[in-house]
């Protein structure tokens, strides 16, 4: 019987080569050798690897970088109060035509699984939301987007957003963000943290919030996190950034990262853009802005690693780069050796798989979501040197993009 889709000659983890079969949306033999097939893929020896999975960016921000005032201060605060102007603007059509840039550019890269936070205030309204949307929709048969309902202008300090936040899930969001530290107190932090969750139990969705994205040491909505999904039994909760988490002293942190593991919260970093908007006012040494990679990865919770921002008001560069954002993470938190190395791969990959809860890996039977590298690339670590784009990348069996561009990622 002739399968669908014939693999000539890939490269597998564990370093063996063969022909790899694909039927329908899922890899149906990883050694097809002698098979006959509709179609054939020269993988020529080039790694096979499952697609890469961004769990942590902002499509509905993508590429307005340019218009904005500059950041001068190089803080978050400076860049969220310079996109107002530029969201109050936004019409469905703009945010859905840049989503979907930001999209095909993540696909292009390798990624076909993405889990965006979408602006949702009384600035902007439901606007960016619908955009996304709109983008997801028509990009639906190439990539699996979750969409998280984000209140970054606060919840608080910004009535009438915990109502839009409820809109937001009945229109197509998929999980409750959060930004608890930008409100103006540590009561009102709190509430914040409380209105998501009680909206996230009321609708049966995940939790995501960007957590404690500052350099301040007193920052405590992460430990008020973790101890309130103990409490109320909330079991699928991400919190990403929690960049005051590396600020705190280490018998603090210890006891936060302990709490954590107890609740089993997935930890998302940043490194592209925290190493650009974190510690920029410190004196030397300066600190690296970025949480404690390892210190969660030792106590056994789930550490992903996420874009972010591609060329927005918070961070002028990115290009959906999933290798890219691993290698600066490599490079933030110190990831070096054999296993290192392994560790930055997984954390855009196995990691963040987890974090969105979607399928990844080889085995049969598996969706046939996967990227071709180039002959050069035979392992992650060569992937990781390279810096290249993928020859082929498929997502659930059909080839949604081929790079002839192989020497660098596609920007
Ligand atoms: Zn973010």
């Amino acid at each position: 019987m002739a399968h669908d889709l014939l693999l000539r000659n890939a490269r597998l983890p564990d370093g063996r080569t063969a022909d790899v079969a694909v039927d329908g949306h899922a890899i149906a033999a990883l050694d097809a050798t002698g098979a006959d097939a509709a179609r054939e893929l020269a993988a020529e020896g080039g790694l096979l690897a499952p697609g890469f999975v961004d769990c942590h960016v902002h499509l509905d921000k993508a590429y307005i970088a340019d218009e904005l005032p500059d950041n001068e201060s190089g803080t978050l605060g400076e860049a969220i109060a310079n996109i107002h102007d530029r969201k109050r603007e936004y019409t469905v059509e703009d945010v859905r035509e840049r989503a979907g840039r930001a999209i095909e550019a993540h696909v292009r890269n390798g990624c076909t699984r993405i889990r965006t936070h979408v602006d949702v205030d009384t600035i902007g309204g439901l606007t960016p939301l619908r955009g996304v949307v709109e983008a997801r929709e028509a990009w639906a048969d190439v990539v699996d987007v979750q969409v998280v309902a984000f209140p970054q202008e606060g919840v608080v300090q910004d009535p009438g957003t915990a109502e839009l936040l409820a809109d937001a899930l009945e229109e197509g969001a998929d999980a409750v963000g959060g930004m608890p530290a930008n409100e103006r107190s540590d009561a009102d932090t709190r509430e914040h943290v409380d209105a998501c969750l009680d909206i996230a139990t009321e609708y049966g969705v995940p939790v995501d919030m960007h957590v404690d994205e500052t350099d301040d040491p007193t920052a405590r909505s992460l430990e008020y996190l973790a101890a309130e999904a103990i409490d109320r039994g909330v079991e699928d909760v991400t919190a990403g950034h929690t960049c005051a988490l590396a600020a705190y002293d280490d018998a603090h942190a210890a006891r936060v990262v302990d709490l954590l593991a107890e609740a089993g919260v997935n930890m998302v970093t940043n490194p592209p853009t925290n190493l650009l908007l974190q510690g920029r006012h410190d004196g030397h040494p300066k600190r690296r802005g970025i949480t404690r990679v390892d210190e969660l990865r030792e106590a056994g919770l789930t550490v992903a690693a996420g874009q972010d921002c591609i060329r927005d008001g918070f961070y002028p560069y990115g290009r959906a780069s999933m290798l890219e954002t691993a290698l600066l993470t490599a490079h933030a938190a110190h990831l070096q050796t054999p296993a290192e190395r392994r560790v930055a791969w997984e954390m855009v990959g196995a990691n963040a798989a987890r974090v969105m809860d979607v399928d990844y890996g080889l085995e049969e039977g598996a969706p046939a979501t996967f990227n071709v590298f180039p002959p050069s690339v035979e392992t992650p670590t060569d992937a990781l040197r390279e810096g290249v784009a993928p020859r082929y990348v498929l997502h659930e069996g059909s080839v949604v993009a081929e790079n002839e561009v192989r020497s660098a990622v596609v920007a």
